[in-house]
């Protein structure tokens, strides 16, 4: 019997749970049959350093309570309630099954191209799902992961009748030997390199903010030249509150002035340090698309995820794999790679023979950095 099964049998068998004085459920849960099981006190042992409070990462003065795999039991002072070596029977089983059932096997699992790739039929992003196959006593046997159409839901007139789980694996790895064949090519590698030792051009916006800083030069030093003026006003001058209240006025003015030229000048900072960290991340993205396939199988799923979503935007597929099983159609990079002679946009018809066709890299002379697309 699971943890479920059990706190289900206390609960209809008439057991009744101690309350503790915080208040918790009055009725088995399996929750807290599991922390009886994994609790050494039942067998006469103290355990310590069960759990132990860690610093939160990143946080100044946030702690949490994390449970620790190794830690030390002690012989206890009280009677045990069952004998050492049913507990340990129970740890055995509960490794076997309750343990490993829980286990983030799943939660390791990312989705790699959910929301990149599209459904044939209705052109929306398709998304993870998966199927938990279990043994016959219930207990994870695997899961098996798809991409599915969730545009069941009729609007705009009309709802998806795309049913077919598409196998992750499948389209995950077209797509990546799709993405380490167009690397491989020398071209490729030949462009990259080029289009990392390109030195951005930011003569323009450096001159703007020459300009702005000498701009800003000027109203200081009017500024400062004005309140020496008024500073020196002869205070018997018999129009001295008006020559006051006029140079008041105009100080005024250079005063907003300063400030407006300031807010102006953050600004283009801004803006050229948005320029710099757009052709940052683009030569990373470029850096790893050349050691693609020593890098790529040693990344995580997560960072699998974030690196395909960085240089992929979009993924069509065949409703049907074709007849030599091909199941990609289309894919549209972010980044220029021209494939085939087709420049202009990034979006390449994945070539129905096995992709014996050569591709060419011609660089974009946009400015358009990966950021803001
Ligand atoms: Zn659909």
């Amino acid at each position: 019997m699971g943890a479920n099964g059990i706190a289900k049998y206390l609960n209809q068998h008439g057991y009744e749970k101690k309350q503790r004085q915080n208040g918790t459920l009055s009725t088995f849960s399996a929750h807290f049959v599991k922390l009886v099981l994994d609790n050494p006190v039942y067998c006469g042992k103290l355990a310590y350093g069960r759990r132990k409070t860690e610093k939160v990462n990143g946080a100044r003065n946030e702690y949490h309570i994390v449970k620790q795999d190794e830690y030390p039991i002690y012989e206890g002072v009280h009677d045990a309630i069952i004998s050492e070596e049913d507990w340990l029977l129970a740890q055995k089983k509960r490794k076997k099954t309750g343990i490993k059932n829980e286990k983030i096997y799943s939660l390791e699992h990312q989705h790699l191209l959910s929301g990149i790739v599209c459904c044939p039929e209705c052109g929306q992003p398709m998304y993870g799902s998966v199927n938990r196959k279990r043994k016959k006593d219930g207990t994870f046997y695997r899961d098996y992961w798809y991409y599915a159409c969730k545009h069941r839901l009729e609007f705009d007139g009309h709802k998806c009748t795309y049913k077919k789980q598409i196998h992750q694996e499948k389209v995950n790895s077209a797509v990546e030997e799709f993405v380490s064949k167009i690397v491989k090519n020398p071209k490729f590698e030949e462009a990259i390199k080029e289009k990392i030792n390109t030195r951005i051009d930011t003569a323009e916006i450096e001159t703007e903010i020459d300009s702005l800083n000498k701009k800003l030069r000027q109203l200081n030093m009017a500024k400062e030249k004005l309140g020496k003026t008024i500073d020196s006003l002869d205070v018997f001058d018999e129009f001295y509150n008006k020559k006051y209240d006029d140079m008041q006025l105009r100080l005024n003015g250079l005063y907003r002035d300063i400030a407006d030229t300031e807010k102006e000048l953050s600004a283009v900072y801004e803006r050229l340090e948005n320029i710099r960290k757009d052709k940052i991340s683009q030569e990373k993205v470029y850096q790893f698309l050349l050691f693609f396939d020593i890098i790529y199988p040693k990344f995580t799923d997560a960072e699998k995820k974030e690196f395909l979503g960085s240089i992929i935007e979009r993924i069509e597929i065949n409703p049907e794999p074709t007849e030599n099983g091909q199941i990609l159609k289309k894919i549209k990079f972010r980044i220029p790679i021209s494939y085939d002679g087709n420049d202009g946009n990034n979006e390449f018809s994945v070539p129905n023979e096995k992709m014996t066709v050569e591709c060419a890299v011609l660089l974009s002379r946009t400015k358009k950095g990966l950021a803001n697309e």
